[in-house]
């Protein structure tokens, strides 16, 4: 069996990622068509899909990005199938657009958003809730808080998407999709639907004079609004609302919570042995504000505690409701700094903030856990992120500095985009100033360029993003003369979220053979003149094809291409390939450092008693870029 997913035992407990609850919700509701951009902590909803995806005759895609993935699932529920687009929190920037039109459609097939956020910025640049961006879109949310639910809660979202007609969006958080919980497997009946374009969704809006266009759209808005109303009764039917533990001791006052928030605060409840002695309103949908349940609930209460991960999204809703419900409720939560306002929530934050409010003594944490971070606290050396040994990406940086450094051009302005070659950003390297989001670097390095700057302009990007959001980008520094250098890191993969295939691979996300859409094509169509390709490993060629395209009088595009050292690693492995590693000479080190200080592979370390570096065996992967940065010649394969 290709995964566990897979099995057709309803009623069998097995262990699942909150993001394989996911794809497993969407085999037992037959969706029939998954989509996504990679985007960690989502990556892996796709990830699981497509392993069992043609056993199951589901299309399960990598796409370009975000919008073309909501878009493609947009196309499958026009056509009558079950679809789904799955994307991290700020992926679902880029959907805002086709989402902000596809409320006003009908479809007549289910269209899921999965919204994976990422309190904290584990592996993100912001911190965003997008409840918000459904409470614009004006779209239902759902919110799943644990494992077995984030299966659940897509067969519920599916029957909710079919009965109003509009798209639903699940928000997961990272310790939902990357925890693992027990969840109970349901039936497998996959029915294929026969794809039909359903185009009746026009019938609701037609106007007495036959017009669909900009006349419609206030009684399409008005429609939209009508299906919300309807979403809180639906949700009381699959019991998305639940006081969780009835209310004998502490009467008076109340916890209202979703998400993750509700297992810290289930186990609070336990290990305090306070059930039945507090009550928990639990909400499995957040958005349209679910107002009758919410006003039962605090209506003989004085205090409530709000405990939600991201925003005060629940506190604030229910300001507006306690005005009218319960003007003198004491509303306790992130606004009142019983919580904090970023960063994930952990048990000790929610027995801090619980204890508080009940006038317990908050638990210690256990005695011999401070006394181990105190230990470990003298050990570690704090570090920098870096990228791994014998990545590309560091040769690229490397060669693109020194070039930089030979025409005597020190003064440059790099900014960099999102993924492993992000860390170019930092220490030793240091080669970009500024970094920004998917495919920013082109667009803003146009806009360095246009300030009339001065100096020379470059913009870094890898292969992956570049297909997602740089080309639009590089054809306006062509059509504005916008004299940039863009270094495109290609190293074959998605890296950063897993070791995804993108359109340069000529692998779908289902293993099945495409076509490479090769870069240096792209860059080509898009108008620019130079264009060259290098293998960042080989530096004295890379140093030359930096140069001339610094000298070239207009944009230009050089693509270091070299696969990821891991994906190589993993290759190697597979294949029994011995990889033939580098040493140090001891007698031609002189301990200069050069190595460490301005190349700083992680396996090259320094002995501080005999003042030589080394290389670390089982870290190298014998890439040999060392070889060229050692000024004594002292690195040998
Ligand atoms: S750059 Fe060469 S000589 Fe200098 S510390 Fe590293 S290995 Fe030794
Ligand atoms: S060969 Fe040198 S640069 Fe490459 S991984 Fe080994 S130590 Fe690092």
């Amino acid at each position: 069996m290709k995964h566990v997913i897979a099995k057709d035992s309803p009623g069998e407990k097995v262990l699942l990622l909150g993001n394989e609850a996911i794809a497993r919700g969407a085999l037992e509701s037959n969706i029939e068509i998954a989509a996504s951009y990679p985007g960690t902590p989502a990556s892996e909803i796709i990830d699981t899909l497509a392993l069992i995806a043609e056993d199951f005759g589901i299309h399960v895609e990598w796409s370009t990005n975000e919008k073309v993935a909501f878009e493609v699932a947009i196309g499958g529920a026009l056509c009558g199938k079950r679809s789904m687009a799955s994307m991290k929190h700020i992926g679902a920037n880029w959907i805002v657009d086709s989402l902000m039109h596809a409320v006003y459609h009908g479809f007549n097939s289910a269209l899921l958003i999965i919204s994976a956020d990422d309190p904290s910025g584990h592996s993100s640049a912001n911190e965003q809730d997008n409840r918000y961006l459904a409470n614009m879109a004006e779209i239902p949310v759902l919110e799943p808080s644990n494992a077995q639910e984030a299966k659940d809660f897509v067969k519920i979202g599916v029957e909710i998407s079919e009965e109003v007609r509009l798209p639903v969006m699940i928000r997961m958080v990272t310790r939902i999709c990357h925890s693992k919980g027990v969840v109970i497997l349901g039936n497998l009946n996959r029915i294929s639907k026969t794809p039909k374009f359903y185009d009746d969704y026009y019938k609701d809006f037609v106007l007495n004079d036959n017009i669909v266009g900009p006349r419609a759209v206030p009684k399409m808005h008005e429609i939209l609004h009508k299906k919300l109303e309807k979403i809180e009764e639906i949700a009381k039917r699959f019991q998305l609302f639940k006081e969780e533990n009835g209310g004998g001791y502490y009467e008076d006052i109340g916890i209202i919570s979703s998400s993750v928030a509700v297992s810290y605060i289930l186990d609070y409840i336990k290990h305090r042995e306070l059930n039945g002695k507090i009550k928990l309103l639990k909400l499995g949908l957040t958005h349209p504000f679910p107002k009758n349940i919410v006003s039962k609930f605090i209506k003989d209460l004085k205090k409530v505690l709000v405990i939600e991960e991201g925003e005060p999204f629940i506190e604030n809703n229910l300001k507006i409701i306690a005005k009218e419900e319960n003007p003198k409720l004491e509303i306790l939560g992130k606004l009142t700094h019983h919580l904090p306002r970023e960063g994930e929530l952990n048990y000790s934050i929610i027995d801090n903030a619980i204890s508080k409010v009940l006038n317990l003594e908050p638990e210690a944490p256990p005695r011999e856990k401070l006394i181990f971070l105190e230990k470990v606290s003298k050990i570690l050396t704090p570090r920098t992120l870096t990228m791994c040994a014998g990545c590309p990406h560091r040769a690229a940086y490397y060669a693109a500095k020194k070039v930089l450094r030979l025409l005597k051009k020190p003064e440059y302005i790099a900014i960099g985009d999102i993924g492993c070659y992000t860390l170019g950003m930092y220490s030793p390297l240091r080669f970009m100033q500024d970094v920004f989001g998917m495919g920013g670097s082109i667009g803003i390095a146009n806009g360095v360029f246009q300030s009339k700057i001065g100096v020379p302009v470059i913009a870094t990007i890898g292969d992956s993003t570049f297909y997602h959001a740089g080309i639009p980008a590089l054809i306006n520094a062509t059509f504005n003369k916008a004299n940039i250098k863009v270094m495109i890191l290609d190293n074959f993969v998605t890296g950063m979220t897993g070791y995804q295939p993108h359109p340069g691979t000529g692998k779908t996300a289902m293993g099945l053979e495409t076509k490479k859409v090769k870069i240096e094509e792209i860059c080509k169509a898009c108008g620019i003149d130079m264009i060259k390709i290098v293998d960042p490993y080989d530096q004295e060629s890379s140093i030359e094809a930096m140069k001339e395209i610094l000298n070239f009088p207009g944009p230009a595009v050089i693509i270091f291409r070299r696969i990821c050292a891991q994906v190589r690693l993993r290759m190697a492995r597979i294949s029994g390939e011995k990889i033939v590693k580098c040493f140090i000479d001891k007698e031609k080190c002189n301990g200069c450092k050069t190595c460490i200080i301005n190349f700083g592979c992680p396996a090259i370390g320094f002995d501080l008693k005999n003042k030589k570096a080394f290389i670390d065996v089982n870290s190298c992967v014998g890439c040999g870029v060392c070889i060229y940065v050692c000024p004594n010649n002292a690195i040998l394969r």
